[in-house]
């Protein structure tokens, strides 16, 4: 009912280049202390995502600052579950519905029996950090022993969720000893005061095959294998297949963007990988759909018909392409604006969620709320080379300085210091 996942081994030596002295320092003071403890991240898929995204690098990195810590996946029995976890996801983030007794009792029951076998093999941790909504019942059902402490965190953009869902859910965040959301504005009302809360935005890792440099030439000759002409202009969405990235909005907006950028092309790259998402496929038709055959919309959903990892394919599109977009309507948080921001390039977001503190608009990037917002915006930084490369510079430079992993290492260790802090010796100094 769940695995454990081994992800390569890193050094914390090499994030240090890129990081302010006083965090780095911080993160590795904050490390020693906890060195003994024992860490556990959970969440609901391997690979697909921004959770698994950001957990692939945080358990080695974790690991590499002396901190015992494993990766831990579900793997639910009933065939139903991630329907109903998808079907959550949805409604948390504002779709209309509710969810039936029959949903609620796949959901209940799946985490349950997730919990007795994790009680039957012994699985144990100083700290649990319990990543998104298709795992909060967990510290209902597995009751914490004494010493543990409990974080669940919460990644969606929870700023007008059905309420329906809301009620049923949120009462369970109160078997948590902490929580941690994205924004402040996700923080649902009311929570009570119980269970105190963080916000710490996510953050990408600058040392995966997906963020580091790549030479042009060979992003070109990547791009090229995929069908794209790199002599001609590229605007780009990297997204799973998703009613919240808007990829209907994207296509609409490279269409008036075109009438005054002849030879534009447009990539929606949307690698399926999450096994919790089962919507991609349906998603994926009416996309299709909507491009109309237009040779210039290139629509990439089987990572097996890709020249490469899905990883160096995503680092190839975002290097070659002019402008890249995340017209999300609804974003927990678009680690795919901070990947792209961090190949200093301007990205135009949808003026939604994380994404409105991730780009400073007309600064560091573009918010946009429509297809002809974001068209315009398009166009201006097509035809404005000057622009484009000061825009990207100043993204490149505030992900460094607010988004990159060390920092959300260290929100992560310092909340869990706050809990575990009696079986630990003081740092002096603070
Ligand atoms: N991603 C990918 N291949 C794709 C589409 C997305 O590897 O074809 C990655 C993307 O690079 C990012 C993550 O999946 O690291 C998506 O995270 P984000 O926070 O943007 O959105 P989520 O999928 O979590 O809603």
């Amino acid at each position: 009912m769940y695995s454990r996942l081994e992800h390569p081994p890193v050094s914390y030596e090499d994030y240090r280049p890129f990081l302010d002295p006083g965090l780095a320092d911080q993160l590795a003071a904050i490390a020693q202390e906890m060195g003994q403890l024992r860490v556990l991240h959970l969440n609901s898929t391997a690979t697909g995502g921004g959770v698994a995204e950001i957990l692939q690098s945080m358990v080695p990195l974790g690991n590499s600052l002396g901190i015992e810590t494993e990766r831990i996946v579900i793997n639910p029995d009933a065939a139903m579950f991630f329907q109903v976890t998808k079907k959550i996801h949805n409604l948390l983030q504002g779709a209309e519905g509710e969810l039936s007794t029959e949903e609620l009792d796949t959901y209940f029951g799946c985490i349950q029996r997730v919990a007795d076998d994790m009680r039957s093999k012994g699985l144990t941790a100083d700290v649990w950090f319990v990543h998104d909504p298709q795992l909060l019942p967990l510290a209902r059902f597995l009751p914490k022993k004494e010493g543990e402490t409990w974080i669940w965190i919460c990644h969606i953009d929870l700023t007008t969720p059905n309420m329906s869902v809301l009620d049923a859910l949120m009462p369970l965040t109160q078997d948590y000893d902490q929580l941690i959301f994205s924004q402040a504005a996700y923080v649902p009302q009311d929570l009570g005061d119980k269970v105190p809360v963080l916000i710490a935005p996510p953050a990408i890792d600058p040392l995966t095959i997906k963020n580091i440099p790549m030479d042009l030439p060979q992003a070109q000759k990547m791009v090229r294998a995929m069908g794209i002409d790199t002599d001609r202009p590229l605007i780009t969405q990297v997204s799973r297949f998703d009613q919240w990235k808007d990829p209907w909005g994207v296509i609409d907006a490279f269409r008036i963007a075109k009438e005054s950028v002849p030879g534009l092309q447009l990539a929606l790259l949307g690698l399926s990988q999450a096994t919790d998402d089962p919507e991609g496929a349906a998603v994926f038709k009416t996309v299709v759909d909507h491009a109309g055959g237009d040779p210039d919309i290139h629509l990439y959903f089987d990572p097996l018909e890709m020249p490469a990892s899905v990883d160096e394919v995503v680092n190839a599109v975002q290097v070659v392409s002019q402008v890249l977009m995340q017209k999300s309507t609804r974003e927990g948080f678009g680690l795919t604006v901070t990947e792209g921001m961090w190949k200093g390039k301007p990205v135009i977001g949808g003026d939604a969620g994380g994404i409105r503190v991730q780009i400073d608009d007309g600064v560091s990037g573009f918010l946009v709320s429509s297809p002809e917002e974001c068209a315009q915006r398009l166009v201006e930084l097509l035809r404005d080379e000057a622009l484009s490369a000061r825009i990207g510079e100043a993204a490149k430079e505030s992900v460094r300085q607010r988004f990159l992993l060390p920092r959300l290492a260290l929100d992560y260790l310092t909340v869990a210091r706050t809990h575990v802090n009696g079986r630990i010796p003081a740092v002096s100094g603070d």
